[in-house]
C-alpha cells in the first residue's frame, strides 16, 4: 500500500511517499517514493521535492494555504514527469500524520475520525504552536483525497505514555497535575521508539532483555531511557523546552530566571519563553548559529571561544543526562546515537562519550569517524561496556508502518 506520510508546520510541511506491508516490514524492503518539503506556506512557498533516490527538484510557487500546498504536492507526484511510479491519487492507500501531542487521551496511533479530531484539538491547550498545523494538515489531505481515504495521527508522545509517575510527575502542588495535567509528556517518541526497534532488530536481542540510552541530538534534542521496550524517563518535559541544550532552546535552568529575565528586560512571559525557545541553546550561547555544524567549523577555523562554549555546554550536559539515566535504569546494554548531529557529528560523539571511561564506554576512533551521513552500527570498541551506537532514526518509517497496520486493524505494539 502506498502511504503518504506528513509532518505538517505551521508554515511548512515535509512528506514522503512510502510503499509497505506486512511482508516489506519483515526484510525491510519498505520503498521510498517520493519525498519532499516546502517551506513558507501562505506566500511565495520554497519546494523541493524528490522521487525515489533521483535528483531533487527545487523550486517557488504561490501556496496560499496547507490544501494549495497538498494539491501541489499530489498533482506533481501524479505528474508524468515526476518520476514517481503513481498516476493518480487512487493510488495513495492511506495518510499518516505525524501529531505533536497526544496529551494522555492518545497513547498509541490512531485512525482519525471526528472523535479524534476533537480529541486532538482538546490538547490544543498544551501544544498551542503544534497541534493546530497538524489538524490543518489533517483537514487538507481530507478535502483533497476524500473522507473514504483512511489517515492516521501518530503522535510524538505516545511512546512515553509508559513513563512512571516519579519520572512524569513534578515535585509541584499535585493539584495542578489534577486540574491541569501539568506533567512530563515527552516528545520525539516516534524516533526513539524507532531507534530501540532498530537496536533490537540489528542485535536479534528480544524487547524484554534490553536497557538503552537513546540521544535523539538534531535542531531538538532529547534522551530517553528504555527498559523491555518501553520508555521509563525522557528529557523533554510539559513541552519540548526541559532537557538538553538545542539548537535554539536552553534545555534546563532554574524557573525563577524566567520573572527575572522578564523584569530586568521588560518583556512579558510570553516573550520569555519565545527567548527560550527561540534565541537560547547553541544560538543563544554562540552568539552566531544554531548549526552544530558551523559551530564546529568555527571552533576549529578560528578558535572561536563562544563557538566552543556552545559545543561544550551541549555535550557536557548530555554526558549528565546519559549518567542520569544509566542509574535510573541501574546499567544498560547501549548508549545509541542519532538525529542530525548524533548521526554526522564524531566530534561531538567523542566530546560527549570522554569521561565515562571509569564505566566502561570506549569509542572506537576509526569506527566513529566512518559513521556519518546515515551509516550505522557500532562505534564503541568490541569490549566497551555499556555498547555505543549510531542508528540513523527513521520516524516517517515507523510512521507509514504504524498507519498500514492501523488501516488493516492490527494492534500497534510499542
Ligand atoms: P530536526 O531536529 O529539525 O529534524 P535534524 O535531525 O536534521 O533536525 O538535525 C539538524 C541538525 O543536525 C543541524 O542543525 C546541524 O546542527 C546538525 N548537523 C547536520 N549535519 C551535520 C554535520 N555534518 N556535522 C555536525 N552537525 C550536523
Amino acid at each position: 500500500m502506498n502511504i503518504l506520510v506528513l509532518n505538517v508546520g505551521s508554515s511548512s510541511l515535509k512528506f514522503q511517499l512510502i510503499a509497505t506491508d506486512e511482508e516489506r516490514f519483515a526484510d525491510n524492503s519498505d520503498t521510498r517514493l517520493a519525498w519532499g518539503q516546502i517551506e513558507r506556506i501562505g506566500g511565495e512557498a520554497v519546494y523541493t521535492f524528490r522521487a525515489g533516490d533521483g535528483e531533487p527538484v527545487k523550486g517557488t510557487a504561490p501556496l496560499r494555504d496547507h490544501r494549495a500546498t497538498v494539491e501541489f504536492i499530489l498533482s506533481w507526484m501524479t505528474g508524468a514527469e515526476s518520476g514517481v511510479p503513481i498516476d493518480s491519487v487512487a493510488e495513495i492507500g492511506a495518510a499518516g500524520h505525524r501529531v505533536v501531542h497526544g496529551g494522555e487521551r492518545f497513547v498509541r496511533s490512531v485512525g482519525i475520525d471526528d472523535a479524534v479530531l476533537r480529541g486532538i484539538e482538546e490538547t490544543i491547550d498544551l501544544a498551542p504552536l503544534h497541534n493546530p498545523a497538524n489538524l490543518r494538515g489533517i483537514q487538507a489531505v481530507r478535502s483533497v483525497l476524500g473522507p473514504g481515504v483512511p489517515q492516521v495521527a501518530v503522535f510524538d508522545t505516545a511512546f512515553h505514555h509508559t513513563l512512571p509517575e516519579q519520572a512524569y510527575l513534578y515535585a509541584i502542588p499535585y493539584s495542578l497535575y489534577r486540574r491541569h495535567r501539568v506533567r512530563r509528556y515527552g516528545f520525539h517518541g516516534t524516533s526513539h521508539r524507532f531507534i530501540a526497534y532498530r537496536y533490537r532488530q540489528l542485535t536479534g536481542r528480544s524487547r524484554e532483555e534490553v536497557r538503552l540510552v537513546t540521544l535523539h541530538l538534531g535542531n531538538g534534542c532529547s534522551a530517553c531511557a528504555i527498559a523491555g521496550g518501553e520508555s521509563v524517563d525522557t528529557s523533554m518535559g510539559f513541552t519540548p523546552l526541559e532537557g538538553l541544550v538545542m539548537g535554539t532552546r536552553s534545555g534546563d535552568l532554574d524557573p525563577a530566571i524566567l520573572d527575572y529575565i522578564a523584569q530586568k528586560e521588560g518583556l512579558s512571559l510570553a516573550e520569555v519563553e519565545s527567548l527560550l525557545n527561540k534565541q537560547s541553546g547553541l544560538l543563544g550561547i554562540s552568539g552566531l548559529t544554531n548549526d552544530m555544524r558551523e559551530l564546529l567549523a568555527e571552533a576549529e577555523q578560528f578558535d572561536d571561544r563562544r563557538a566552543r562554549l556552545a559545543i561544550d555546554i551541549f555535550c557536557y550536559r548530555v554526558r549528565k543526562y546519559v549518567g542520569a539515566y544509566l542509574a535510573a535504569l541501574g546499567g544498560a546494554d547501549a548508549i545509541v546515537f542519532a538525529g542530525g548531529i548524533g548521526e554526522n557529528a564524531p566530534a561531538v560523539r567523542e566530546r560527549i562519550c570522554q569521561g565515562l571511561e571509569w564505566l566502561g564506554v570506549r569509542v572506537d576512533p576509526e569506527r566513529n569517524a566512518a559513521h556519518v551521513g546515515g551509516r550505522e552500527g557500532r562505534i564503541g570498541t568490541d569490549a566497551s561496556r555499556p555498547e555505543v551506537w549510531v542508528i540513523p532514526t527513521d520516524e516517517e518509517l515507523l510512521i507509514a508502518r504504524d498507519t498500514w497496520r492501523v488501516v488493516h486493524g492490527i494492534e500497534t505494539r510499542y
